[in-house]
């Protein structure tokens, strides 16, 4: 009961920062802004593409401003006339995750980008920012927004919508859309299928079973010229409506859009938040990112259900790999000497600042806390999580962020963050 009692106390802190009126800033419909995110290793820069107006606002109006720290990015929108941020959010991008390749060592990359916000009824100034090397979070770029310009491109409508799971207004639920990879026009049945059923496996884990009401899930029929997914790896090319593929970074699983503009072009015909795409194929595989979007194999005989959750979980609101991986790549992703923003990673460099952790957290068990049968089903700090064996740390010794065999449930950690972060989206 204390815990809980806790946990309702840690809430509060979250979504008790000062928020902005939405009426006085913004309309109810969303302004999109498309640049190019680009450099190598060590440098980034980005290009202005332009304006685009969408007809629905699928966010919350009052959680404007983001008062998590969560993501390795972050941009804000500010009123010119008052100088006060009036809306902002982190994310995560594919580009950042190629700057620890070793191909961004030799070679200068652009990844198209675009992130939205609620359509401003004043000139405004959107402003980019990265973590520099102590995790700080450091302006890379600004530019001013005329609300009123002709250039704002309007968005026109091509393709037919369909509701999946509908439960209210959308500023107060997450909004999902779902949209088709590799379905030709022959599929529809089966990509509408693939959307129920994508529905019954995120409502099947906690804590979604129980936060069902909080979801809208839409779908988008955009068609694919041919059937079937990119492997680039097996020399397989299709001519597809997400243009995805699998190979990303040389890894056979990860399956990726590298241009997110053209997902956001289909994600806005109807109200949505986040961008998840069913893959119409059985090879195991996927990858999401914080406030970027989600992809997966639809249609994978073993684990289709777990790999929507657990790419979601990174998709919602980050949370980490809990997993120790195998590739040098896989060890140049976390800073040990930097705590990870991450609510279920820690480096133990500053823990304090893990409070959902902590607040689980028997104060009799060890940390580290020894793999051992004793500690089967607690809550402690294990070692081996964020793709390495050493000094990065866990919640739990299982968890669907970290594998999916015989194991059914997230930790307690990532449930009382999903809860936490459902709450801070849906005021
Ligand atoms: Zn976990």
């Amino acid at each position: 009961m204390k815990k809980l009692l806790l946990l309702a106390a840690l809430l509060g802190t979250l979504s008790a920062t000062a928020q902005v009126e939405f009426d006085r800033y913004f309309f109810d419909r969303t302004m999109r802004f498309d640049y190019q995110h680009a450099g190598n290793a060590t440098s980034e820069h980005y290009y202005y593409n332009g304006l685009k107006a969408e007809p629905y606002w699928a966010g919350s109006k009052r959680s404007l401003c983001d008062t998590t720290n969560l993501g390795n990015q972050r941009f804000r929108i500010v009123d010119l006339e008052e100088g006060r941020e009036i809306y902002s959010r982190g994310y995560c991008t594919l580009f950042n995750e190629w700057q620890a390749t070793e191909e961004a060592q030799s070679v200068e990359r652009a990844y198209a980008e675009a992130v939205v916000f609620p359509y401003p009824k004043r000139p405004c100034r959107i402003e980019f920012y990265g973590r520099n090397r102590k995790g700080e979070f450091e302006l890379r770029y600004s530019q001013k927004i005329d609300p009123e310009s002709y250039w704002v491109e309007q968005m026109r409508p091509r393709f037919e919508t369909f509701d999946v799971v509908y439960h209210g207004a959308p500023e107060h639920r997450v909004d999902i859309v779902v949209l088709p990879e590799g379905y030709s026009r022959e599929e529809r049945a089966k990509f509408e299928e693939a959307c129920r059923a994508f529905a019954e496996a995120m409502f099947a884990y906690a804590p979604y079973t129980e936060l069902k009401e909080r979801f809208n899930i839409r779908a988008v029929w955009a068609p694919s010229e041919e059937s079937g997914v990119t492997i680039p790896a097996e020399h397989i090319w299709r001519e597809t409506a997400c243009d995805a593929n699998f190979t990303t970074f040389d890894s056979e699983r990860y399956q990726t859009v590298a241009d997110q503009q053209r997902l956001r072009d289909l994600a806005a015909h109807v109200p949505y938040e986040y961008i998840y795409v069913l893959s119409n194929t059985q090879k195991y595989g996927g990858g999401g990112i914080f406030n970027f979007y989600g992809i997966s194999a639809a249609h994978n005989p073993g684990f289709t259900g777990k790999i929507y959750i657990h790419e979601f979980g990174h998709l919602l609101m980050g949370l980490g790999d809990e997993y120790v991986g195998t590739t040098a790549y896989d060890e140049s992703m976390y800073n040990k000497r930097l705590e990870p923003w991450e609510p279920n990673l820690t480096t133990l460099v500053d823990f304090e600042q893990k409070e959902l952790w902590r607040a689980l957290l028997d104060q009799q068990t060890p940390i580290p806390t020894p793999v051992a049968e004793q500690y089967r089903d607690c809550v402690g700090v294990y070692e081996g999580g964020g793709y390495v064996s050493k000094g990065i740390y866990r919640p739990a010794q299982h968890c669907l962020m970290n594998s999916f065999r015989g194991v059914e449930a997230f930790c307690p950690v990532c449930q009382a963050a999903i809860k936490s972060y459902i709450e801070f989206l849906c005021q």
